[in-house]
């Protein structure tokens, strides 16, 4: 699948990685009821939503989680027909919108429990919800027994309203050592427990985010929820992953401009860097306007096959500069890959922010 472009700026998506990574976590859950959601928000983790989503359903997953209506919306006009979570907050103004396409929405506040059960008597199918519980990661969810059966009951008494599922979000499961996600899922289980006794049972509870579903294998219950390392990207870069996850964006782009400067030349805005002798520099037309971050000027490199090559000045809106002296055979026209986990560590962030920061002026190449 090709998008016809005139840019020599572009990522490679392989949806087949998509697809296998869904398959590999599948086969690692603790028991085979438990389904695998493919987290699809910020446009698939900036993979492009509806064909990330497409293929995590053909590896397997059976459900997709979104973070807000508008993108559930867009998978639904895709004609995507599985069910989708909207795990952020949805408010009493788009509960019909939710109803309509028939959109699972998450409940953690009074409003949107009132404004379900003003809904409900005039509903003819019912609608699905799952509801949030906050045990530690402070922000959003109810917190305490009171808290989750004063929004619960009510809605529990509605044979419109489907309590399909109840969550919480690990804050820390990327960190090996911590036992902090023990003591979130100690009081998860007591929610569930406390929310049995009154005979309240949830089909669908869940926790598990990548690190979770990788590193805590006890605590998968009946759904796990892969965002980051479904598109084989770590959630932490120091660890290493314990099933096979394959890579599925790169980012690459071209040399437009190959010159011999002399000794003294100042490179790009601010002059922040100057040629000591004679250096042969390349420009790319990539820059911040893409998505690559200006806090890589003079710090970031680009991989020339198995060569590095360093970001020299500052990095333009469009445009961005390299040391190409030491790279052997760089010619006008060749391809640099602009290294996603180096640049979120150069730049003191996440890979996740990096691939959501792609932004839509680069065209995504799918195999
Ligand atoms: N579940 C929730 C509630 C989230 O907010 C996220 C992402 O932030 C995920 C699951 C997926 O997390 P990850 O991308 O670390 O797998």
């Amino acid at each position: 699948m090709k998008t016809s472009s005139f840019r020599h700026t572009y990522a490679d998506i392989s949806l087949r990685a998509i697809e296998e990574n869904a398959t590999s976590f599948k086969a690692s859950l603790q028991t085979p009821e438990c389904r695998l959601m493919a987290v699809v928000k910020g446009d698939g983790y900036g993979h492009g939503a509806v064909v990330a989503a497409k293929a995590a359903l053909r590896g397997g997953a059976t459900y997709l989680g979104v973070a807000i209506l508008d993108e559930a919306i867009e998978l639904r006009e895709a004609g995507i027909d599985v069910p989708i979570l909207v795990l952020g907050y949805t408010g009493p103004h788009a509960l019909q919108e939710a109803i309509q396409c028939n959109i699972t929405i998450t409940v953690f506040s009074t409003d949107v429990r009132d404004a379900l059960l003003q809904l409900a008597p005039t509903l003819s199918n019912p609608i699905k919800v799952h509801i949030k519980t906050d045990t530690g990661m402070g922000r959003v969810g109810l917190q305490t027994e009171e808290e989750l059966l004063e929004v619960i009951s009510p809605l529990a008494q509605h044979e419109m309203i489907e309590i399909e599922g109840l969550f919480t979000h690990f804050a820390e499961a990327d960190a090996p050592t911590s036992t902090y996600t023990d003591e979130q899922f100690e009081k998860f289980l007591s929610f569930i427990n406390a929310l049995e006794k009154e005979g309240i049972m949830i089909p669908i509870k869940h926790c598990c985010n990548s690190a979770g579903t990788l590193f805590h294998r006890d605590k998968h219950l009946d759904m796990v929820r892969v965002g980051i390392s479904l598109y084989g990207l770590k959630p932490d870069p120091d660890l290493r992953f314990p099933i096979k996850l394959t890579q599925a964006m790169r980012l690459y782009s071209s040399i437009v401009s190959l010159r011999t400067l002399p000794e003294g030349s100042s490179i790009s805005y601010g002059r922040t860097h100057k040629l000591s002798e004679q250096r042969i520099v390349a420009t790319m037309p990539i820059g911040y306007a893409d998505g690559l971050s200006r806090a890589l000027s003079n710090k970031g490199h680009v991989l020339f096959g198995d060569q590095h090559a360093p970001i020299i000045g500052r990095v333009c809106m469009d445009q961005t500069m390299i040391d190409a002296t030491d790279l052997t055979d760089i010619q006008v026209g060749d391809v640099v890959e602009f290294p996603i986990d180096e640049m979120a560590q150069l730049t003191n962030t996440i890979n996740y922010e990096i691939v959501c920061a792609i932004s839509k002026r680069v065209p995504r190449y799918y195999d």
